[in-house]
């Protein structure tokens, strides 16, 4: 077998060597033999060196997406492999052994960070939800559904179908169109019921935000609830959730939870899983509002709660972006500590991959400094283990939060 090739201009190929996943068109001195658009391509020196293998496309500004560092053929068998690993590394056999059930909601393949540039794929209960990002990953849909349905076979867990929610907007830099729908086996119900721990959380994969849940907060919203138990902070607790979605992070809490999310969609499946999951000291308001005037509204009105949880969603979506963003995070954090009583909590997050943690924990002190009160950091917060970041790709760590006790 042999491939077509793409030769590395000198001085730009230490990044691959290091096994970073992207090849921008700007390193590239030139191409040998015309590659076709998702073609498998290899990737050599300008001293004609082999340096990796990945999938081409033109319309891209990342040329090439990087599969393998190794003189070995990207064939059926290699994505397989490669799959399997994704999925086993998530320790199945381990969480069934301590909590007597499968996990319902996980991630299992995601992205650069599991060596697939392009491919992610979520579970909940039943179903699959697939994203393809890139064109290369598009092209192959059909073979990695199978990949996917075999693999959990092979372990041992059903699969009812494959959904795709390929409808998001970066498929647009690769010259591709939006896209959803069945890719495989029966349409999901409506609301698929995902079971972690002793919750149901009711998850809309066609019409839900990215595959329908923040997987990357599950790991944080079943965490709060067990620090609250800590601190001996289980009954009578106020918690605000600004930027609620359909309410993960007030629905373990024995607590009081008042809800906020811009969006009434979100609101009513965050309404029935609550009902659904209804137990004694756990009541909830739902109130659809922009976070930042409902803030404002509730300072100016002296309500206080104990703990907030703030989880805005992107703000930053490249660099450019920084400075506005860095304001937006700025005044919901500084609003927020101006509504938190002496010794309780505020559980803050920044998504936007252009904000550093760093620079995250510096919008978050700015704010405080302005308010003249005092804050302890807690826990540094990030997404679950369900969701690696790959050594090689430090771009994949987006999420960062800070939970810190206010005084
Ligand atoms: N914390 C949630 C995820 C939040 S995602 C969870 O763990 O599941 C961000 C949410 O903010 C979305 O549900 C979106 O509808 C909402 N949103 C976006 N802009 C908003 C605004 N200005 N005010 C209130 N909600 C907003």
């Amino acid at each position: 077998m042999t491939y077509k090739q793409i030769v590395i201009q000198a001085g730009r190929e230490k990044p691959i060597r290091n096994q970073h996943p992207w090849v921008f068109s700007g390193a590239i001195a030139s191409t040998r033999g015309n590659p076709t658009a998702g073609e498998i391509v290899e990737v050599i020196s300008h001293k004609g060196d082999f340096l990796a293998r990945g999938y081409w496309n033109a319309k891209s500004q990342i040329q090439v997406r990087l599969l393998t560092w190794q003189d070995e053929h990207i064939n059926n068998d290699w994505w397989r492999a490669i799959i399997m690993r994704a999925v086993t590394a998530r320790k199945l056999e381990n969480w069934r052994q301590a909590h007597q059930h499968d996990p319902h909601g996980y991630r299992v393949i995601n992205a650069e960070s599991d060596y697939l540039p392009g491919l992610v794929v979520d579970r909940y209960g039943e179903w699959l939800v697939l994203q393809a990002l890139t064109l290369g990953i598009d092209q192959r849909k059909k073979q990695i559904v199978e990949l996917l349905v075999e693999v959990f076979a092979t372990l041992g867990i059903p699969v009812k179908g494959v959904y795709e929610r390929s409808d998001v907007d970066v498929r647009k830099k690769e010259g591709l169109a939006l896209t959803a729908g069945l890719l495989y086996g029966e349409e999901p119900p409506a609301k698929i019921p995902m079971t972690r721990e002793a919750l149901i959380r009711l998850v809309d994969v066609r019409n839900g935000h990215k595959t329908g849940y923040y997987l990357d907060q599950l790991g944080n919203q079943e965490y709060l609830p067990e620090f609250l138990m800590s601190v001996d902070m289980e009954e009578n607790v106020k918690l605000l959730n600004l930027f609620s979605y359909t309410g993960g992070f007030g629905l373990a809490t024995a607590a009081h939870v008042t809800n906020v999310d811009a969006s009434h969609d979100v609101l009513q499946l965050a309404e029935e899983t609550y009902q659904l999951n209804h137990f004694e000291g756990h009541d909830a308001e739902f109130v659809q509002a922009n976070a930042f005037d409902f803030l404002r509204d509730q300072v100016a009105e002296g309500v206080q709660y104990d703990v907030i949880v703030c989880d805005p969603p992107k703000f930053a979506q490249n660099t450019r972006q920084v400075e506005g963003a860095a304001r937006g995070y700025k005044d919901l954090n500084l609003h927020s500590f101006k509504l938190i009583k002496a010794g309780g909590y505020l559980m803050t997050f920044s998504c936007s991959g252009a904000i550093t943690r760093d620079l995250f924990q510096k919008i978050v002190f700015g704010a405080l400094a302005d308010t003249g009160r005092q804050a302890q950091i807690i826990r540094h917060l990030s997404a679950g283990a369900d969701h690696p970041v790959a050594l090689t790709f430090p771009e994949g760590e987006y999420l960062k939060g800070l939970l810190l006790r206010v005084y």
